[in-house]
């Protein structure tokens, strides 16, 4: 039995059955059977119901996002904004993605030439989590469809509604059956399939746990295996800085989905020179976060997405205050009902202690300061991760600087980092590999054929 549980209340909204042997077969072996249809249907047509499904997401929008917000919590406008990303992602690769499987020409010298044709791979077996429950799947779900794969979804078990909703407007957009399928299983029944012959490949975007878990399983079958999984993201602030635009963006960044994303900004390594004058503005606006009802306008952020959640985040704090870091303010529960906690400040964490290289995955943030450039750059990359980052500086010299050298698979210069279906997306490190959005989020599950001329 899979629960959907509204954080900002306690109550189970709804419960699923989780599906039976004989139903995960029958969907495998319905996905294997489209796959043979869908991968001869010519590109434009794949597009043209990639720009149904856009208007599909959108037509659907209001619901979509109640459901999102029942189920993890986050804000309802954040939730909009959420479905309105997923229409532009399908947008993307219905107008960008047939320019991108173009045939390649290799010239091989003395008049010769290969070609290389994109073709699609299979069925691919999507593992997704909670915090952006729609925007996720559709980082997988668009370039699919559009390749000429077909897609499985085994989605977190606390958003099943969510994972519902996707299947249900893919199929109202006229996808044939067995091209999305939405499959209701815990993770118990992931290896399973991974090991299935028309398993053709598998993404997860998780936690590491569950990243070692699949591409151990991926790496025994021989099978691609695409991972995003945690951050734990510097956000760098240097004395040419606009102080006041980088600390709003920093609260932002910090505590956009409650805390939750993989790249959040969650430590901010701040120059010395200006670290005062950073701190008064950062911590001013922290302590303004407002914590409350997912529905109300004024609500900055919602609760955390489950009590389990919260529990995390709150005892990560406590290991932190018992090997010497300072909570300033914040982080901590609020009475009542529901998963809420307040936006925080944690300072003076000890760098070579353990607890500074973990990942807090809700809205507190952690802050060091630094001498100079170079004592930046090496705090920013003494975590196991490597996703994202975002630098703050007008000296182009220290841009550089910092491209070259913060080991993340993104950097944001002088702005928060956010995914758009343009750019690659993805990490280094235990952040994990491959990447998603863009063409080359498109080629990860194609076979890119060489044809000899
Ligand atoms: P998980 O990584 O456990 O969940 C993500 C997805 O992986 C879910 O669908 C889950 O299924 C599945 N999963 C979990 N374990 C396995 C496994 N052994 N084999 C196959 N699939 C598995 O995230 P949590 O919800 O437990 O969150 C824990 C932490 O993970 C967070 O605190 C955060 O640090 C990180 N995280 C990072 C995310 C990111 O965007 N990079 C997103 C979510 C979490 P099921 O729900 O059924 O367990």
């Amino acid at each position: 039995m899979l629960n959907s549980i509204n954080p900002a209340t306690g109550e189970t909204i709804a419960t699923h059955e989780e599906l039976t042997a004989a139903e995960i077969e029958a969907k495998l072996a319905r996905a294997a059977e489209t796959f043979d249809a869908w991968r001869t249907t010519p590109v434009a047509g794949r597009a043209a119901l990639l720009e149904r499904i856009a208007e599909a997401f959108e037509a659907g929008k209001d619901r979509l996002a109640r459901m999102a917000s029942e189920e993890m919590g986050k804000t309802f406008k954040s939730a909009i904004a959420e479905v309105e990303k997923c229409a532009a992602g399908f947008r993307h690769y219905a107008q960008e993605g047939p320019a991108m499987l173009a045939v390649r020409r290799f010239d091989l010298g003395g008049g010769k030439a290969a070609e290389g044709h994109w073709l699609p791979l299979g069925p691919v077996l999507a593992v997704m989590p909670w915090n952006f429950p729609y925007w996720q799947v559709v980082r997988f779900a668009a370039p699919t469809i559009l390749a000429g794969n077909v897609g499985l979804l085994k989605h977190a078990s606390s958003v099943q509604g969510c994972a519902a909703l996707i299947e249900e407007m893919i199929v109202a957009a006229g996808a044939p059956a067995g091209l999305f399928q939405n499959l209701a299983i815990t993770s118990s029944k992931v290896e399973a399939l991974i090991d299935d012959p028309r398993i053709a490949a598998v993404t997860l975007t998780g936690s590491e746990g569950a990243g070692m878990a699949v591409a151990e399983a991926a790496g025994r079958n021989l099978k691609k295996v695409v991972l995003e999984l945690g951050g734990s993201d510097p956000f760098i602030v240097m004395p040419s800085a606009d102080l006041d635009l980088a600390a709003r963006t920093a609260v932002a960044a910090r505590i956009q989905n409650t805390g939750q994303s993989c790249i959040c900004a969650k430590r901010m390594i701040v120059h010395a020179d200006i670290y005062d004058a950073f701190m008064e503005r950062f911590a001013a606006g922290m302590k303004a976060v407002k914590a409350g009802d997912p529905f109300a306008e004024d609500s900055d952020m919602g609760p955390l997405s489950s009590e389990a959640q919260r529990r995390t985040v709150l005892d990560q704090l406590d290991m932190a205050k018992a090997k010497g870091a300072r909570l300033l303010f914040g982080g901590e529960a609020l009475p009542g009902k529901g998963a809420y906690m307040s936006a925080g400040v944690l300072v003076d964490v000890p760098l070579d202690d353990a607890f500074a290289h973990e990942e807090i995955f809700g809205p507190v943030a952690m802050v060091f300061k630094v001498a100079d450039l170079d004592a930046a750059i090496a705090c920013a990359n003494d975590v196991p991760f490597g996703l994202g980052s975002s630098i703050w500086t007008t000296d182009r010299a220290e841009q550089d600087r910092f491209v070259r050298d913060i080991e993340a698979g993104m950097v944001a210069v002088n702005q928060m980092l956010a995914s758009a279906p343009p750019a690659p997306f993805g990490g280094v490190k235990r952040s994990g590999h491959g990447r998603e959005l863009s063409a080359h989020g498109l080629h990860e599950f194609m076979n890119l054929k060489t044809v000899m001329l």
